[in-house]
């Protein structure tokens, strides 16, 4: 039996039934895949509250956005991006390691690394990209904060 047996056997002793399919707070959460970050108790709430959309660093991608398109055909109408202190995406070594690997398996790597170097920066530039993309129906409120890791405290970086 692997780890991950166990994890399901256990996922199925705590997955809560009869949830809505719209969450309950009305919002998506775009957040890092850190293990430190749990959004939605983060913003004190549970299962059923957000979407909760997820990726290294808590960026806005292509792929966040096609969520978030997707959240808000299901009754989402706001947003925060999630972004946190000590992120390892910040210190990835996103090119090097895409030369290596790129170099090993003999092709190129289609996908966007997105390599950043200050969190504040990147955060504003994900929320004004949300709030400028033509697709999002709901673009009113959209806000950036950064969670502290070591504090458990929300910075309001873009309100
Ligand atoms: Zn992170």
């Amino acid at each position: 039996m692997t780890g991950s047996d166990d994890l399901i056997r256990q996922a199925r002793n705590v997955t809560e039934g009869g949830l809505p399919k719209s969450p309950r707070k009305a919002t998506a959460v775009i957040a890092c895949i850190d293990s430190r970050v749990e959004p939605a108790r983060v913003l004190g709430g549970e299962a059923g509250d957000y979407h909760i959309i997820r990726n290294a660093g808590g960026l806005v991608t292509d792929d966040s956005l096609r969520s978030l398109m997707v959240s808000q055909f299901h009754g989402t109408t706001a947003v925060v991006v999630m972004m946190h202190t000590d992120c390892g995406a910040m210190t990835y070594p996103a090119d090097a390691e895409r030369a290596r690997l790129e170099g090993k398996i003999g092709k190129r790597i289609s996908f966007n690394m997105h390599p950043f170097d200050d969190l504040e920066t990147e955060l504003r530039r994900g929320v004004r990209l949300l709030r400028e993309v033509p697709l999002l129906p709901n673009q009113d409120r959209i806000r950036g904060v950064i969670y502290d890791v070591d504090t458990a405290r929300v910075l309001t970086v873009v309100e």
